[in-house]
């Protein structure tokens, strides 16, 4: 089996099972409680902060440990919209390519008499940092542009892009979940006021992450109760789950270089290989690309009968993101980078882990090969592109 969907969810590290484990076993305290018990927890839970925010190069006040990207994503867009309307500034800007968590939290102020403004993505899947400071106004409370894009891999110039922010004095968010422990990520350097992050695509557990504030921005509850996180996040902490985040997170960075430069290598050979499939294309920019993103539109064939084909393989990758597959409608980062929904349609995801090798790597680029070259053997768009009836567009 060759698991390729490391950008939905990636395995567990040993070291993070073993640290959840033992702190199941060990440290089941309520962090809140005044005892010996309860504070050894709380002893593991402010070791966790600091260890997630020296990775980030955050001060570990500014570190709320959440339930996950999403939830991290939602708090971090409405605080800012909360701190906007104070001010009678009601203009947020974003891109067409963000995540969902993203994205509807955004229509859900839209709804509220927020102006939502999505900047147009380059064909590549760039924004351009120009794009940003000509958008901003007067009246902008809010930028949220993330680091890295979960379908395609395109990594944005967030530095430049943060610096514009600062420069205009507006508030900068980014969706760093796919961009924490894959590639360098400094919130200082990078002029980020705002980040979200989440333990699962990083070797850590499911339903953890956490949301980096910058010292002096007043976050807004989304769930009320208990004094816990600074009174920013009510509930008794996931201590296991926070530690072996925390745990991840640290292994996972330590060895980001050497991962990165062998995934880069992987990444550029299955690029190489799946470019010689006749009408395809490569989703995304070649060069400011994650380490581990592959991601390829084939002319004439469906994603979906891909995918269940290359399973057949004991290949698991992916069509668009895990949360749009289920729905008929295309990927909305593939349309939003100028893909014509047909060709959306046959797109596939391979988002490999560092654990690949170079037989398996082989072994995608034959099976998809083939697997394109059957499916289309027998489409019927396939049929009227080679008798001329259809224009190829690839
Ligand atoms: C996975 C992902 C999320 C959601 O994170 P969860 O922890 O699953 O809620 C948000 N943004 C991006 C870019 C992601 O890849």
């Amino acid at each position: 089996m060759i698991y390729a969907d490391n950008a939905a969810t990636t395995r567990m590290s040993e070291a993070a099972i073993q640290t959840m484990t033992a702190l199941m076993n060990d440290c089941w305290g309520n962090p809140s409680s005044l005892y010996m018990h309860g504070q050894k927890s709380k002893e593991i839970l402010e070791k966790a902060r600091e260890d997630v925010a020296s990775v980030i190069g955050a001060s570990p006040r500014e570190i709320y440990f959440t339930s996950g990207g999403s939830e991290a994503d939602n708090q971090a867009i409405l605080s800012a919209a909360a701190l906007g309307l104070k001010n009678g500034k009601k203009h947020i800007i974003s891109t067409a390519f963000e995540h969902h968590a993203v994205l509807h939290t955004l229509e859900k102020l839209k709804k509220l008499g927020f102006e939502i403004e999505l900047l147009d993505v380059h064909e590549n899947g760039l924004i351009d940092p120009s794009q940003v400071e000509a958008a901003i106004r007067e009246d902008t409370c809010l930028v949220t542009i993330m680091f890295a894009n979960n379908e395609i891999g395109t990594i944005q110039p967030i530095r430049e892009i943060g610096a514009v922010c600062r420069k205009k004095n507006v508030l900068f968010h980014t969706d760093a979940v796919q961009a924490i422990a894959h590639i360098p990520v400094n919130v200082v350097e990078d002029n980020i006021d705002m980040l979200s992050a989440s333990g699962h695509k990083f070797h850590g557990p499911k339903g953890v992450g956490f949301l980096y504030a910058r010292k002096g921005i007043r976050l807004s509850n989304l769930i009320e109760g208990g004094a816990q996180e600074k009174g920013k996040r009510a509930g008794t902490e996931n201590v296991p789950g926070i530690g072996a985040m925390a745990e991840a997170l640290t292994e996972s960075a330590g060895k980001m270089e050497e991962n990165a430069a062998y995934m880069s290598k992987m990444r550029d050979r299955l690029i190489e290989g799946l470019k010689k499939i006749p009408h395809s294309a490569l989703n995304g920019d070649p060069v400011h690309r994650l380490p581990g993103n592959v991601n390829f539109c084939f002319e004439g064939i469906e994603g979906e009968s891909l995918l269940l084909l290359l399973d057949d393989k004991g290949i698991q990758a992916s069509s668009g993101s895990a949360c749009t597959s289920g729905s008929l409608d295309p990927s909305h980062v593939l349309l939003a980078i100028g893909r014509v929904h047909d060709v959306a349609h046959g797109s596939l995801r391979l988002s490999i882990g560092e654990g690949i090798t170079e037989e398996e790597t082989d072994y995608i680029i034959r099976s998809v090969t083939e697997v394109v070259e059957y499916l289309r053997g027998f489409s019927p768009i396939w049929r009227d592109l080679m008798s001329g009836k259809k224009e190829f567009i690839l």
